[in-house]
């Protein structure tokens, strides 16, 4: 039963009926916004966005400190919705959509202002004399956020928060299969007496996103599938505006001979099962040395069969959360047995439950000529293929046309070092799962076709600015293009101080 379904609208918006995917029960209609909504709502936002930019800092902070608040006294109200709208186990409901929006909210309030202060930078050589560059942060304006379903809370408060705390307004449009648990980011805001229009939360589906990008936004910022990215980048690229896309990936793990096999093995567990493997930066490849495979292998099958899969109360894996994944995870573990994959745990719809899901699976005799392993899966499938090395290893991880994040697990940092700066990927977590989304500090972005610019962090509150570089004059300097009129004499004279600036080697430490 899909989790979506269109319903007869006579008006000028397209209706859905929602599903949960825990019991596959209705559990609310949305009207889809349509062009000119987005349109409206965009022209609302601009006029906001003069006044929101005009504050300081910490009169936006304490917007963000508010919320905050908020949403750690009603933790409960965003962990229900999420789970009723994606039916993924409560502990991931509170840690990946809970705790890391209140890191988030309090983070951005904490640093953004040190991120954009505007600073003096000197310059080098001759016109460092004369001239000084100042470097300022200009908001871009207003900014459409665009975000998936897997992480409906926290995808958009995350790129919400940044792109307000640098001064813009935002028009943020969640998943069709999530809208509720999205829309909850506008209602904290709104409670919490954000000036109105500042952020707007619009219902609806492809369409609406489509819209949105079209409707003279300033950036869009696309968390999504590869397939959805490129046609963003596309229309973006048409009106020349910017965009950063967060696009799916397929992560590898490389397991050494001298790792922690017992570690490892509960990392594997974690990184392909965590959110029902619907992690962007799950992991779906692991790539296991000869040596230590079996010991591996038999640890990550008994730890496997231990998960406990459930609709409610205290389990690890929950559902999968939109039937049209479902059906991607069934095709992938049916291709990779029908190619000679052994299943170890799982590898079937979970019969005792009512709703969409997928039994915790490991697969074993995997290779490359398995969509398993090089499409993105994104379902608790645990992918395990035995490698005479780990040059072998590093091969197989880097022949992906994704680059998300990826993972080394040795007991040697060096070598560990080493493996990570040749992994051609977007980040990397060294014995531990992929992180690096929660960790602000590390700029976050896929490479090949997970994606394209890197967000959060200073880099990314930046990325919501234009920066302004402006030169001016140091100790009341002079004009230094003042060329006119020309003269051979000028031309002789440059050409003597070039000789002087880069043909001697005290020259060349002057500039
Ligand atoms: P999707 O691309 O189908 O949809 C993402 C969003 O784009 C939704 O809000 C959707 O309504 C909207 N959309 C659809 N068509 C559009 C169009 N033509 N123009 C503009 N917007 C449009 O992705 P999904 O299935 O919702 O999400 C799962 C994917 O997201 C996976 O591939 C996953 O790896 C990826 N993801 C990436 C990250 C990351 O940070 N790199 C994080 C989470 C999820």
């Amino acid at each position: 039963m899909a989790i979506y379904e269109p319903l007869e609208s006579d008006g000028p918006r397209r209706r859905l009926r929602l599903r949960s995917p825990v019991d596959l029960e209705p559990i609310g209609e949305i009207e889809c916004a349509n062009s000119r909504d987005v349109e409206r709502a965009v022209e609302r936002a601009r006029k906001a966005q003069v006044d929101w930019e005009a504050l300081s800092f910490d009169e936006r902070a304490r917007y963000m400190e508010k919320v905050s608040r908020l949403l750690l006294d009603r933790c409960d109200e965003v962990v229900d919705k999420v789970i009723e709208e994606t039916g993924k186990a409560r502990a991931e409901a509170v840690s990946m959509e809970v705790f890391s929006s209140l890191d988030s909210l309090c983070y951005y309030a904490k640093n953004t202002k040190k991120f954009l202060r505007p600073h003096k930078k000197r310059l080098h050589g001759l016109m460092g004399f004369a001239k000084q560059l100042r470097i300022v942060y200009k908001p871009l304006g207003v900014i459409g956020i665009i975000t998936p379903w897997n992480g409906p809370f926290i995808l958009a408060m995350n790129q919400t928060v940044q792109a307000l705390m640098a001064g813009n307004a935002v028009v943020l449009k969640g998943s069709e299969v999530t809208p509720f648990s999205t829309k909850l980011v506008g209602d904290f805001f709104e409670e919490a007496g954000l000036p109105d229009g500042v952020l707007q939360v619009l219902m609806g589906d492809g369409a609406t996103g489509a819209a949105l990008v079209e409707s003279g936004v300033d950036k869009i910022s696309f968390t999504g599938s590869v397939v959805t990215g490129r046609k963003v980048a596309e229309a973006c690229g048409r009106q020349l505006i910017p965009c950063s896309l967060e696009l799916g990936g397929k992560d590898a793990m490389i397991v050494c001979a001298d790792a922690d096999i017992e570690r490892a093995a509960n990392g594997a567990l974690i990184g392909s099962c965590m959110n029902t493997g619907q992690y962007c930066c799950g992991t779906e490849r692991i790539y296991v040395v000869d040596s230590v495979c079996d010991e591996f292998v038999e640890k990550v099958v008994a730890g496997a069969a231990k998960l406990r899969q459930g609709d409610s109360g205290e389990f690890d894996v929950g559902a999968i959360f939109w039937d049209r994944q479902l059906e991607i995870v069934e095709r992938h573990v049916d291709d990779a047995v029908a190619k000679g994959a052994t299943v170890r745990v799982g590898g079937r719809r979970n019969p005792a439950l009512k709703g969409l899901f997928y039994e915790p699976t490991v697969l074993t005799d995997v290779n490359h000529s398995m969509d398993v392993m090089t499409e993105e899966t994104f379902g608790p499938v645990i992918s395990i293929m035995k490698v005479p090395d780990e040059e072998e290893a590093l091969r197989l991880a880097n022949e992906s046309c994704y680059g998300l994040n990826g993972n080394v697990w040795t007991q040697d940092k060096d070598k560990a070092l080493r493996l990570a700066a040749r992994m051609e990927t977007g980040a990397v977590c060294v014995n531990d799962m992929a992180l690096t989304y929660g960790v602000p500090e590390a700029p976050f972005g896929g490479r090949k076709n997970s994606g394209i610019g890197q967000v959060n962090g200073k880099m990314g509150v930046r990325g919501y600015c234009h920066t302004l570089p402006i030169i001016i004059d140091r100790f009341g300097g002079k004009q230094l293009a003042s060329g006119y009129p020309y003269s051979f004499k000028k031309i002789e004279g440059m050409q003597k101080l070039m000789k002087l600036l880069w043909g001697s080697p005290i020259g060349r430490w002057l500039s």
